[in-house]
Formats: structure tokens, C-alpha cells, sequence
């Protein structure tokens, strides 16, 4: 049953709803015939409760074409603000976690979505299961007027990005920061900074993001996850990533250090800094 006071984003087949402009909404009245497999709260936004609906595949409201719908890159694309970055990158994350943790991890019986709370509870032993979150650190290592930029294996042909990685176990995040650079190109970082934090939702990664100055070492690519890396400066920069990504910030916030003009298309985010 939809709650009349709360604005619904919807999903089926483990994808939010919603179009090259941006993620559907729904009122309550707009599912009144729709039966939601599960909801689960979003928080409130200009005093109005959000929530993330589940429906079947073919339970989508009348309003929605079919043909227009399009990927969670392609929505968050066009966001605009923080607040809108953080509604679709929660609905997202909330929608894999309720397909992926279906099951208690104590005692295997299903579990179900929290009447309350952004929690499931299982049916028999009450054990409650909250949304996985994967920390990892991103980092931007500056060597005077340049900054390394790694091609990794999963990237779009010529696009380059800030290097990154997970957390393991035991491990402080700076540690990680100095790991994950010997380990994906070679080099010795020192002088860590800790700029800023994203949540990143593919699936469940929590990014918190470093500037760290090169030290010693040259560059080498570990050639599996890191391809290519080479050192850039404003004047030869290569494809970067999309103006919503805490790479793109990184990348925006050393180009303004180095007192470089930022391109038009690079100031979210950024701007209320
Ligand atoms: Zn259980």
C-alpha cells in the first residue's frame, strides 16, 4: 500500500524509473491500483517524504513510456544538485539491496522490509539487516602542475580518471590511499588530504576522497585493473569523467589550485564549496 503523504520513486527489474530528464516521481494517487512489493524511506526533501517503491515488471504506472526509460548513469546525469544527486544515488543503492539481501545471513529464512526503519527484519529470528555500504578512497596525486590520470580496464575508450579502490579490512583509509597507488601504478604518495566524501551507487560503494603529492617511483601501470596513467596538466587533459563523479571533483578542485579556469560543464557540486 502507498502512504498518501509521501512522493514514490519506483523500480522493477532491480531499475528506477525514470527518463534521459531525470528520475520519475509518483504520488500515492498515481498507485492506487499498483501493489508495491516493498518501500522503503528516502528522508524528507523540502518537507515532503520521499520513498523508494518496488513493483513488478509489469505493474508500471500509465504515465510511464516504456520506450523513453534509460540506465542510472544516464539519469544521474542530468541532476542538477546535491539533494537530487543524493535521493537517486539512496533510491538506487536501497533497490540492489532489496534484490540482492533477500535471505537472513543467521538463519536463512526471508527476510522482509522494516515497517519503521531503512532496515529488513527476518521472520524468524528477528536478526535486522541494513543497506550494505562499501567504503573505498578515490585520490588525485599532484606532482607541481600535473596530476596523474589512470585508464582502468572498465572505462569507456580514452577516458581517464583519479585512481581508486576499496578498503580492506583493518586498514585506515590513508593506508588504502598509499596502498592502492603503489599497487595500481607504481609510485610513493606522501602529504595526504582528505577533500570530500560521495556516496557512489554502483552497486554500494561509500567514496571518500584524498589529494596526495607524488613522492618517488615512476609510473607503471599493474596492467589489470590500471591500463595506462600518465601525468596531466590543464593544457592536455584527457577525457574526464562525467561532471557528477567525486573524480570530476577532484580533478575540478586541482585545476583551481593550480589557478586554472574550470570548464562550464564542472561546477557541481564544487560551487558550494
Ligand atoms: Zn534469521
Amino acid at each position: 500500500m502507498s502512504d498518501s503523504n509521501c512522493i514514490y520513486l519506483l523500480a522493477s527489474n532491480e531499475h528506477l524509473i525514470g527518463t534521459a530528464s531525470g528520475v520519475m516521481t509518483f504520488s500515492a494517487e498515481d498507485l492506487t491500483d499498483i501493489p508495491l512489493i516493498a518501500s522503503y524511506p528516502l528522508g524528507l526533501i523540502d518537507h515532503a517524504n520521499y520513498r523508494v517503491g518496488i513493483v513488478a515488471e509489469g505493474d508500471l504506472p500509465e504515465q510511464v513510456d516504456q520506450d523513453a526509460l534509460c540506465g542510472l548513469r544516464t539519469m544521474l546525469a542530468s541532476v542538477e544538485d546535491e539533494t537530487t544527486y543524493t535521493l537517486l544515488s539512496s533510491a538506487a543503492q536501497i533497490v540492489i539491496w532489496h534484490e540482492s539481501f533477500k535471505f537472513c545471513p543467521r538463519c536463512a529464512a526471508p527476510l522482509h522490509a522494516h515497517s519503521g526503519e531503512l532496515a529488513k527484519v527476518c521472520s524468524s529470528c528477528a536478526h535486522r539487516q541494513y543497506p550494505r555500504i562499501s567504503p573505498c578512497i578515490i585520490v588525485l596525486v599532484r606532482k607541481g602542475g600535473q596530476c596523474l590520470l589512470a585508464h582502468a580496464s572498465k572505462f569507456a575508450p580514452g577516458r581517464y580518471s583519479a585512481l581508486a579502490g576499496f578498503i580492506e579490512a583493518g586498514e585506515s583509509a590513508e593506508h588504502a590511499v598509499v596502498r592502492e597507488v603503489k599497487e595500481e601504478v607504481g609510485i610513493t604518495v606522501k602529504n595526504l588530504t582528505y577533500c570530500f566524501s560521495q556516496s557512489w551507487p554502483f552497486p554500494h560503494s561509500f567514496m571518500l576522497g584524498y589529494m596526495a603529492e607524488y613522492e618517488s617511483g615512476d609510473i607503471t601501470p599493474d596492467g589489470e585493473e590500471i591500463l595506462d596513467a600518465d601525468w596531466f596538466s590543464a593544457s592536455n587533459l584527457p577525457v574526464l569523467p562525467p561532471k557528477f563523479t567525486i573524480a570530476r571533483r577532484l580533478i575540478d578542485r586541482f585545476l583551481v589550485d593550480i589557478g586554472e579556469t574550470l570548464p562550464e560543464d564542472s561546477t557541481l557540486f564544487f560551487a558550494a564549496e
